[in-house]
């Protein structure tokens, strides 16, 4: 009898404690509109899972340090506007930025200049040649476009960086990397070797800044502008620094891990609108198609997407695709967002409006 009845409490504080446990999930839900940490966990986790063994891509060789990364390196990281952090896999492996740091250096110029300037003189198109194409430039410039077409191409990363305020090479390089750091949430530094690696063969990106400076969209020495960018693009982060990166944009320039103010609401939707049309290169418009957010992907295998007013999500896996995308973080990124239901063209359907009486 005794025994009896203690198992019919017991069963009954089981059902207490599993209403609870879902109110307050539903109640974090409906408090934030945001996934409840189940539910990122458990996105984060699938896409993880199906993605690890994938052998898909090639790691980047045309920069001698990138071809010599470990092809097996898998990881994501997610974090949310109130700041909450989910990660798995290679979380704290450090790799180099690469072009995902073009959009973070674009949104100090349009800060610096002014959103409209920074349209007018780099443009905001989507260029549909590679990221290093030469003949881009000359295309843009015949149709009287900015030659640079976006500033997400190599071309219009190296003029942003050559448009900041800067009265040397030393103050050229201390704006880009607070700002990179201020978005990220801590002091990040430059990978040496790669670096080195990048510098000694860039050769293609050192005659796009010449023909930049040709056209005068390089105001100083277009040198400087080049060797500035090849240290931006070497600096080293984790897969946390991209979602913290994303997630500043996400909130609308607020970093939610420090608090700090790192660009105004207008510049982190414009920023987000050229990651939209040209984060992912000639592909962007069927990532935007598929998947439906903006992101930045790197030759090092990086990629941010960022759900806005929600999350940011970042993944890492050096083998890349034909365009450049990291294989394995396109998918796992595009898992998520579905699972999750990030994708900002979408709505739910309402339901069926009830004719009005007469
Ligand atoms: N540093 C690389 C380059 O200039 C960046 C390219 C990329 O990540 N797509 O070629």
């Amino acid at each position: 009898m005794l025994a009896g009845n203690q198992g019919r409490w017991s069963v009954l504080l089981a059902a207490i404690a599993a209403i609870t446990i879902t109110t307050s999930a539903s109640a974090q839900k409906a408090a934030t509109g945001l996934p409840t940490d189940a539910e990122f966990q458990s996105a984060m986790q699938r896409a993880y899972s199906a993605n690890k063994a994938v052998t898909e891509g090639k790691n980047a060789d045309y920069i001698p340090a990138l071809a010599k990364v470990d092809p097996k390196l898998f990881g994501i990281a997610i974090l949310t506007v109130d700041g909450k952090v989910y990660s798995v896999g290679d979380t704290d492996h450090a790799f180099s930025i690469q072009s995902i740091s073009k959009p973070f250096t674009a949104a100090r110029l349009m800060s610096e200049m002014g959103v409209q300037k920074m349209e007018d003189k780099l443009g905001v198109n989507a260029t549909g040649l590679p990221f290093n194409s030469i003949e881009a430039i000359e295309r843009n410039k015949q149709q009287e476009e900015p030659p640079t077409g976006n500033p997400l191409v190599n071309a219009g990363a190296i003029a942003t960086v050559g448009n900041l305020k800067a009265a040397n090479a030393d103050a050229r390089w201390n704006s880009v990397i607070n700002n990179l750091s201020a978005f990220a949430g801590r002091n990040l530094s430059v990978d040496q070797q790669i670096y080195k690696s990048e510098a000694e063969t860039n050769t293609r990106n050192r005659s796009i800044a010449d023909l930049l400076k040709a056209y005068e969209v390089i105001p100083g020495s277009p040198a400087e502008a080049l060797d500035v960018y090849t240290r931006q693009c070497s600096v080293a982060v984790n897969v946390k620094d991209l979602a913290a990166m994303g997630a500043t944009l996400a909130t609308g320039g607020t970093n939610p891990l420090t608090g700090k103010t790192v660009v105004s609401p207008d510049v982190a939707a414009h920023t987000l609108a050229v990651m939209m049309t040209a984060g992912l290169y000639e592909d962007s418009g069927t990532w935007a198609y598929d998947v439906g957010v903006p992101a930045k992907s790197g030759v090092g295998g990086g990629i941010v997407a960022v759900v806005p007013g929600k999350y940011a999500v970042a993944a890492f896996a050096p083998p890349l695709d034909e365009a450049g995308n990291s294989v394995r973080s396109q998918r796992a990124i595009e898992s998520i967002v579905k699972d999750l239901g990030g994708n900002v063209f979408h709505v739910a359907k309402r339901p069926a409006a009830r004719p009005s009486p007469r």
